[in-house]
C-alpha cells in the first residue's frame, strides 16, 4: 500500500501513521463494520471522483440496514470526501470510507458502541493488476458458495460478507487462478469476491440479478448505462455454471477491479479470445471516468 498523507477520521485530518484504533475495538471482534469504496479519476480539469453521491447513497443504505448510525449527513459525507482528496494533492486514487463500532463496550450487541467513521485515499492501480484488463484473468468457480442474503444482506457492503469472499479468493489463488466465481445457493452465477461479472453471448450482454444475491455494483450500473446508451442488447438474468464456460466474453467489473476481461474459467478458454463487445465498454467506462464524453460528465464531481 502506498501511503498519502492525511485520512479523515472522525470529523477531522489525522497524520496517516496517526490513524489508530485499540485492539479491543467492537467492530473489530464482531465485524459492525460497513465500507465504501470509490475513486477518483484524472481529467483536463482536475481531479474527479466518479459517482460519489451514488457511492454515498449505498454507504447510507448499508448503515440503514445495519440500525447504523453514522452521524453525518449524506452531504457531510461527500464534502468530506472531496476535501481529503484535495487535502492529500491526489491527481487519481481510490478512496476508502469505513464506520465501525468503537472501543468502549464488549458482547454482540453494537448499539451500546459509539461509530467511528473513517475515510482514507492512496494510490491504487487496477486491483487484478495491469492485464488484467486487455489480456484478461484466469478464473475458478469456487467451491466456498455465495453467502445467503436470508443470512448477510449481501447489498449492504458489511466487512462481514468479506470472509466469505477471502475463503474464495484464497482457494482460487492457492489452485493457480487470479480470482474466483461464486455461484450462489441455487448454483447460479452471482459475482467475483469484490466484483460484478458480465457474460456475452451472441452478441447479447448480461448480469446476474441484483436478486441472485449480490452487492448492486455501481460500475455494474454504469455499464448498464452504457449498455442502453449504445444500443446493445442487454438482460439481467441467471446464469447456469456451464454458460460461463460458453460465453463470448466474460468480464469482472468493480471500482478497484475496473473492467477485467476473464480469459479463462476452470481450464476452458472463454470465447475465441476476442472481446469486441467488452472493448467498446472499457474504451467507455476509461473515456467517462476520465471526463472525456459530455453526457456522463454528470457522473463527476470535480475536486477542485
Ligand atoms: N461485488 C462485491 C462483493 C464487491 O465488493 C464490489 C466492490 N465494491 C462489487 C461487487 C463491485 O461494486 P462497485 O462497482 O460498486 O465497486
Amino acid at each position: 500500500m502506498r501511503a498519502s498523507s492525511k485520512i479523515w477520521m472522525d470529523g477531522r485530518f489525522v497524520e496517516w501513521d496517526g490513524a489508530k484504533i485499540h485492539v479491543l475495538t467492537h467492530g473489530l471482534h464482531y465485524a459492525y463494520a460497513i465500507f465504501e469504496s470509490l475513486r477518483c479519476f484524472r481529467t483536463s480539469r482536475g481531479p474527479a471522483i466518479f459517482r460519489l453521491p451514488e457511492h454515498m447513497e449505498r454507504f447510507l443504505n448499508s448503515a440503514r440496514t445495519y440500525r447504523m448510525n453514522l452521524g453525518y449527513s449524506k452531504s457531510e459525507l461527500e464534502e468530506a470526501c472531496v476535501a481529503l482528496v484535495k487535502q492529500n494533492k491526489m491527481e487519481e486514487c481510490y478512496i476508502r470510507l469505513i464506520a465501525f463500532s468503537a472501543y468502549g463496550e464488549m458482547g454482540v450487541n453494537p448499539l451500546s458502541s459509539k461509530i467511528t467513521v473513517a475515510m482514507a485515499c492512496w494510490d491504487w492501480g487496477p486491483y487484478l493488476g495491469k492485464d488484467s484488463e486487455y489480456k484478461g484473468v484466469r478464473a475458478m468457480v469456487s467451491s466456498w458458495v455465495r453467502v445467503d442474503s436470508r443470512s448477510l444482506p449481501m447489498q449492504a457492503k458489511c466487512v462481514a460478507n468479506y470472509a466469505n469472499s477471502a475463503l474464495a479468493k484464497m482457494e482460487a489463488l492457492a489452485a493457480g487462478y487470479d480470482e474466483a466465481i461464486l455461484l450462489n445457493p441455487h448454483g447460479m452465477l452471482a459475482e467475483g469476491p469484490g466484483e460484478n461479472i458480465f457474460r456475452v453471448k451472441d452478441g447479447v450482454l448480461s448480469t446476474p440479478p441484483a436478486s441472485s444475491g449480490i452487492l448492486r455494483g455501481i460500475t455494474r450500473d454504469t455499464i448498464i448505462q452504457f449498455a442502453a446508451d449504445e444500443g446493445i442488447r442487454f438482460y439481467r438474468n441467471d446464469s447456469a455454471r456451464e454458460e460461463i464456460y460458453t460465453s463470448d466474453e466474460l468480464f469482472f467489473t468493480g471500482t478497484a477491479a475496473g473492467i477485467a476481461r476473464i480469459r479463462e474459467v476452470d481450464g476452458r478458454r472463454i470465447g475465441n479470445g476476442q472481446y469486441p463487445v467488452t472493448e467498446k465498454l472499457q474504451r467507455l467506462y476509461k473515456d467517462a471516468t476520465h471526463g472525456r464524453i459530455r453526457r456522463y460528465q454528470r457522473w463527476l464531481r470535480y475536486v477542485n
